[in-house]
């Protein structure tokens, strides 16, 4: 990709960031995700509600320049502000990449093909960041977000078969070779569809069994979701992450007095991560992985 592409992705995703700040910042769990008043209204400091100047709304620029203070009042912003923008900027910058190694896209149509595969997959780590933000700041996942979620996935099987993305099995898929461990459907369409299933049946069983202790009914959704978008069986991966990295952030969190036993962590984070994990490093972590248990 060209330097100038390359540029514009990043600052474009530093713009959505930003955008995304201000919607899960307003967000509260007795409106939905797309509530109008998330959309609308200038932006003002969260302490002394001063409306904010064009100049205090660059990403990343103005809370370093400002050290992380209101101009005004001189109170602390949310370190959430400059993560949520680098962290959107790098996935502008970094989707497109994963996707193009990932899938098979030939005939003249190749770069408007790779752009359309970038894009629905641009928008669903966008609501995956969503989800991860709300969950931590609320206890809960938007059902317009996990719904939003099930039709992107739509969007992207029905796309995706049309741009042949899934043409070579093993290429398109996040586990590589490893995916043929494991026995599946010839039809793309039917793989992900009971890539859904289990990951939601599963994830039904747990909140069930543990009496909504372990997760919530928004996880359950989220997990749907992305076992329609990840197909199987490559979202057997990310649930196993899901559990390992819970597990782990959940004993550091109790250990270093943080949390208690009984407290509640919320699971749509751990979630959203082991998707991150698998889309952007899968194939290489189970290399490693079975390189080191000698396979
Ligand atoms: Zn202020």
């Amino acid at each position: 990709m060209p330097l100038i592409v390359q540029l514009l992705l990043f600052c474009l995703g530093l713009a959505f960031g930003s955008f995304l700040n201000v919607i899960t910042l307003r967000y509260s769990p007795d409106r939905g995700f797309y509530h109008k008043e998330h959309f609308t209204g200038r932006s003002h400091c969260p302490h002394c509600h001063k409306i904010l100047s064009w100049y205090e709304l660059i990403p990343l620029a103005s809370y370093m320049i400002q050290l992380g203070r209101c101009r005004v009042c001189q109170k602390r912003l949310t370190v959430q502000y400059p993560i949520v923008e680098l962290t959107s900027g790098l996935m502008f910058l970094y989707i497109p990449l994963v996707i193009k190694n990932l899938f098979t896209f030939t005939g003249p149509n190749y770069a408007w093909y790779w752009g359309a595969a970038s894009f629905i997959w641009i928008v669903a780590f966008l609501f995956l960041l969503a989800a991860f933000i709300i969950d931590i700041r609320h206890y809960v996942i938007p059902n317009s977000v996990n719904i939003t979620l099930f039709a992107v996935s739509i969007i992207w099987i029905g796309i995706g078969i049309y741009m042949g993305a899934f043409s070579d099995v093993y290429k398109a898929s996040f586990l590589k070779q490893f995916s043929a461990v494991f026995p599946s459907f010839s039809s793309i369409v039917l793989n992900h569809i009971f890539g859904a299933v289990v990951a939601l049946l599963f994830f039904l069983a747990l909140f069930i069994f543990s009496r909504g202790r372990a997760m919530g009914m928004g996880d359950v959704k989220l997990m749907g979701a992305l076992g329609l978008l990840f197909g199987w069986p490559d979202i057997v991966p990310i649930m196993l992450l899901s559990f390992i990295i819970g597990a782990v952030v959940s004993v550091v969190l109790i250990a270093s007095g943080k949390k208690k036993m009984t407290d509640k962590v919320p699971f749509g984070p751990f979630i959203v991560i082991a998707t991150a994990i698998i889309f952007f490093f899968g194939a290489g972590l189970l290399s490693a992985y079975f390189g080191i248990i000698g396979l």
